[in-house]
């Protein structure tokens, strides 16, 4: 597959084509943006347990790296490819600029279903795939986390082995490790807990109360699912729905969260809950609610059911849960959408505190790291309104334009190499 030929690559440049065009982004500037800085496929051969060895194809791509070493999570997945990682590469270039950190966009992956692999083999995937990448990351350089099919564990792994071959520990190369080995207080709930901070900014502007009149439906009852149900929970707010890859639940009274994710954490599909009434996931993204959080996958809202979609506020949890055609059809409609590059940038930030920790070997605590949290996030949100409301565009465009006036300011002083 070419660099630039999947959907999501061609909806990122199409996206960042439309928003520079209305914000008049230097077209020199966008012309750079268009394409990744640096991308480098490597093979990943592990001996299985059989005895056999199987090679697996492994990516790492650096998108932009003017505002600081490239941030950027690595997914194990059999979807993963060269050009849907240079898109979310681009993405995370946004993403950062959006939010304010000192940090470029990059993206990892392995193409491989980790469910089919055991504890040792995917031990040795990370480790080689570490060995294969490890010119191009580092602590100033390229600071991979954790994303799909990846966690704390993997990140533990990866940081050991580039230790290895450093000769000594270096806690900066990776994020999302667990706290014993460097890993930040917080980082496990912070985006569910930025989404969470997203949707009490966005009701405040809409002149909605969080409270128990509040119905919140969430689809993708996961890393990014729970902490948010729980979140607006402890605010009142009723929860009364949610959903997973099996299926969804409903009640209108609310759904007892903690119930719930004791279940899904312990295994449990939701098709298999008791004492709730199941229904699709289909049913559950037209729910008359009050806020609809989809936090599971891309392209789930799309043209073909943007106008079931009730809800009155969408809180993109998941990257590129709406299609750029299903943000027109629902936007028109005056539901106030959360762009995913501002709703789900609580990872990011607290992942850069992680990186900030691991550099100094100090470690803050946890009310700071919300508090922290909590004021970039807000921050990020009230330039992307305002950017609304100046350009008349719709949130998510608002986003990419504040994004893009911090990178364009950052590329314009650094200048072009070699001039
Ligand atoms: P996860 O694997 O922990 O949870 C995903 C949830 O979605 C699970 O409940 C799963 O069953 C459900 N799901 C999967 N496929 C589905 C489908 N086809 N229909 C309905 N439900 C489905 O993943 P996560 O870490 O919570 O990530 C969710 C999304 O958020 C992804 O798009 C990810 O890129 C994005 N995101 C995650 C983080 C993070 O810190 N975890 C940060 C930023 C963005």
């Amino acid at each position: 597959m070419s660099l630039m030929e999947s959907p999501l690559y061609q909806d990122a440049v199409k996206q960042l084509e439309e928003s520079a065009s209305i914000m008049g982004l230097d077209p020199n500037i966008m012309e750079r943006l268009k394409y990744p800085k640096r991308a480098l496929q490597v093979a990943v051969p592990i001996r299985l347990d059989d005895g056999t060895v199987k090679t697996f194809q492994g990516f790492r791509v650096q998108h932009n790296m003017t505002l600081g070493p490239g941030k950027g999570g690595i997914r194990f997945h059999p979807k993963v490819d060269l050009s849907e990682t240079a898109g979310l590469a681009m993405l995370m270039t946004f993403k950062c600029a959006l939010v304010g950190l000192p940090l470029g966009g990059a993206k990892g992956g392995i193409s491989v279903d980790p469910s089919t692999l055991s504890r040792q083999e995917l031990q040795a995937l990370t480790r080689r795939y570490t060995t294969e990448i490890n010119m191009i990351v580092g602590p100033n350089i390229d600071i991979p986390a954790p994303d799909i099919g990846t966690d704390g564990q993997t990140m533990a792994w990866f940081m050991d082995t580039y230790s290895q071959l450093k000769g000594y520990t270096v806690p900066g190369v990776v994020t999302g490790k667990p706290i014993t080995v460097g890993g930040s207080l917080g980082r496990a709930e912070a985006t569910g807990k930025g989404v969470a901070f997203c949707v009490n900014f966005a009701a405040e502007k809409m002149g909605m109360k969080i409270g128990s009149n509040t119905t919140v439906a969430i689809h993708g009852f996961g890393k990014v699912g729970v902490p948010a149900a729980e979140d607006l929970r402890d605010q009142g707010a009723k929860i009364v729905a949610i959903s997973d890859v099996s299926g969804a639940v409903y009640n209108k009274d609310g759904i007892d969260i903690d119930k719930a994710s004791s279940f899904t954490k312990r295994g449990g599909l939701l098709k298999d809950l008791p004492n709730v009434e199941h229904i699709s996931n289909a049913e559950l993204l037209a729910l008359d609610v009050d806020i609809l959080i989809p936090a599971a996958i891309d392209g789930v809202i799309t043209e073909e059911n943007a106008d079931t979609v009730k809800a009155k506020m969408i809180a993109e949890g998941a990257n590129g849960p709406l299609t750029k055609e299903a943000i027109e059809i629902i936007a028109k409609k005056g539901t106030f959408i959360i762009p995913d590059i501002l709703c789900n940038a609580g990872g990011v930030i607290v992942s850069y505190f992680e990186w900030v920790q691991g550099l100094q070997n100090f470690f803050w605590d946890l009310d700071q790291i919300n508090s922290k949290l909590h004021d970039i996030l807000k921050d990020a949100f009230e330039n992307v309104y305002e950017a609304h409301q100046e350009y008349k565009v719709d949130m998510k465009k608002a986003a990419f334009i504040a994004a893009f006036k911090r990178l364009m300011r950052a590329m314009r002083y650094r200048g072009l190499f070699p001039g």
